[in-house]
């Protein structure tokens, strides 16, 4: 399994870290030569206006579409924002997945919290303690995507569509590898 983490802005070293545990080949993704071959990809957190704007200079907008099509994506907060169709703000992204994003959805007040969720589809291990960071909501998806995971008052905050998958929070900060160890299923 080889998986590339976007590497051009955000916490992509936590990511590569957790994938190497896991056993993953990793390559850190610059240049549209760097997707050749493999099986999927992540997309850290950071700050999504500047991992837009920098895919965008780096000719990265298209090959990443394509990738998309055929292949595994998974986006962490900003990288959640950068796959949706709609940010309700003008700025790049990738439009893969049919979702709505509210960025910064918690405001000033509650800049990060965490939480316990229950994620059905990550099976046995109990509930998901997840880390938000200025994290975005899942407003709303729409034709093939899937709500993941939602906190108790309801909100989204994970969702798949097929091989894509979106989550406001960042697993890659925690010791529990079992959200990477879905998206290489997915990625399989
Ligand atoms: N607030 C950031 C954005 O809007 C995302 C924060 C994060 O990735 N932790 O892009």
């Amino acid at each position: 399994m080889k998986i590339g983490v976007l590497a051009i802005q955000g916490d992509f070293a936590e990511h590569i870290a957790m994938l190497k545990r896991l056993g993953a080949e990793t390559v850190e993704v610059r240049l549209p030569r760097h997707l050749d071959g493999l099986d999927g990809l992540i997309i850290p957190g950071g700050e999504s206006t500047t991992i837009g704007k920098l895919a965008v200079d780096f000719g990265l907008m298209e090959p990443l579409r394509e990738f998309g099509q055929t292949r595994a994506i998974w986006g962490t907060c900003a990288g959640a924002i950068f796959l949706s169709k709609d940010a309700r703000r003008n700025q790049p992204l990738l439009g893969l997945m049919d979702i709505t994003v509210q960025r910064n959805a918690f405001g000033r007040q509650v800049d990060s919290f965490e939480a316990d969720l229950d994620i059905p589809e990550l099976g046995e291990g109990g509930p998901y303690h997840a880390v938000f960071i200025r994290a975005p909501i899942i407003e709303s998806v729409a034709g093939e995507a899937r709500p993941l995971a939602a906190l108790p008052d309801g909100r989204i905050v994970a969702a798949r569509q097929g091989r894509l998958l979106a989550t406001s929070f960042h697993p890659e900060l925690t010791q529990d590898p079992r959200f990477h160890q879905y998206f290489l299923t997915l990625a399989r």
